[in-house]
């Protein structure tokens, strides 16, 4: 049989710049895409537009853009497909896989599992609030490439989950598993700290009918204060003048061993080199930064 051509993507969420945790992902990604000669895309998770900005998306096109990285097809803009999310929505509905729940933010303040309260109907004078997945009572495992099995209870480790928030936006769990679907995904390539996501995005491709990406999680970058690397604990953005420098720090973070002059080299000769040498045999489980 025809072995499907090789599908990626990166996903940032423009709450604020690339930062080099950000960066590391994107590489990695585009990488492993290129070395495969498959197609590699460019999405902007921005649903939540409570927390996105427009600036933050264009200056991640421009800093991925400067630093040599193509990208095939449009750039997918969540806030732009929100139909495709609710037809699945819809879809879901229609197997009675979600259910309109209609608790208020107090009657939920302090149960970090949801208790079911509106899985058989809202009472009569409530008003629908949110639409939760009616998760089942079972196990789940899936593969990650460097990572190894991650096998979770849905319903006790999530619970009933949301995928319409109360605030009028889809969830991410919804969005991203829609996303990968309909871009026809073959293999999720992001950061460690969305591991434990991958066995309920796996059952709800499996609802919606999509087929299964394979799934490589890059290590988590802890800054040199021990925290991990996030626009919230301040981590500065990249500066992509810096160019071959910054592209040559990036693939030594990730375990490959690019050579020393390679600094001195042209961007395109250290994607070229990048792109031949990738390996994932040699990414560490984490990275630290001095
Ligand atoms: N937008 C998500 C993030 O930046 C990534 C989503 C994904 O790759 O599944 O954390
Ligand atoms: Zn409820």
């Amino acid at each position: 049989s025809q072995k499907s051509v090789y599908r990626g993507r990166f996903a940032p969420s423009p709450t604020g710049a690339l930062h080099l945790g950000s960066l590391l992902t994107a590489v990695g990604s585009y990488l492993q895409a290129r070395q495969q000669r498959g197609v590699w895309l460019l999405r902007m998770d921005d649903a939540d537009h409570y927390r996105c900005r427009q600036e933050a998306s264009a200056s991640i096109v421009a800093d991925l853009a400067a630093l040599g990285f193509h990208w095939s097809e449009e750039i997918r803009y969540q806030r732009r497909v929100l139909s495709d999310y609710q037809q699945a929505l819809n879809r879901l509905q229609e197997q009675q896989a979600v259910f309109a729940c209609a608790c208020s933010r107090k009657r939920l303040a302090g149960t970090r599992i949801y208790d079911g309260h509106c899985r058989f109907g809202v009472a009569e004078g409530e008003t629908a609030r949110a639409y939760r997945l009616k998760v089942p009572d079972r196990v789940v495992c899936c593969t990650d490439k460097l990572h190894g099995s991650v096998c979770q209870n849905l319903a006790h480790v999530w619970g009933d989950f949301v995928l319409w928030r109360a605030d009028g936006v889809f969830a991410y769990p919804l969005t991203v598993v829609v996303d990968d679907g309909v871009q026809g995904i073959t293999e999720v390539v992001r950061g460690a700290d969305l591991l434990e996501e991958m066995p309920r995005q796996w059952y709800l491709q499996h609802l919606l009918g999509y087929a299964h990406p394979e799934y490589l999680h890059l290590p988590l970058v802890f800054g040199a204060n021990g925290l991990k690397l996030s626009k919230q604990h301040g981590a500065p953005a990249i500066v992509s003048a810096e160019g071959t420098r910054l592209l040559w720090r990036v693939l030594t973070l990730l375990g490959q061993s690019p050579p020393e002059d390679l600094q001195q080299d042209s961007l395109s000769r250290c994607w070229e080199w990048a792109i031949a040498h990738w390996r994932i045999e040699t990414l560490p489980k984490e990275i630290h930064l001095s």
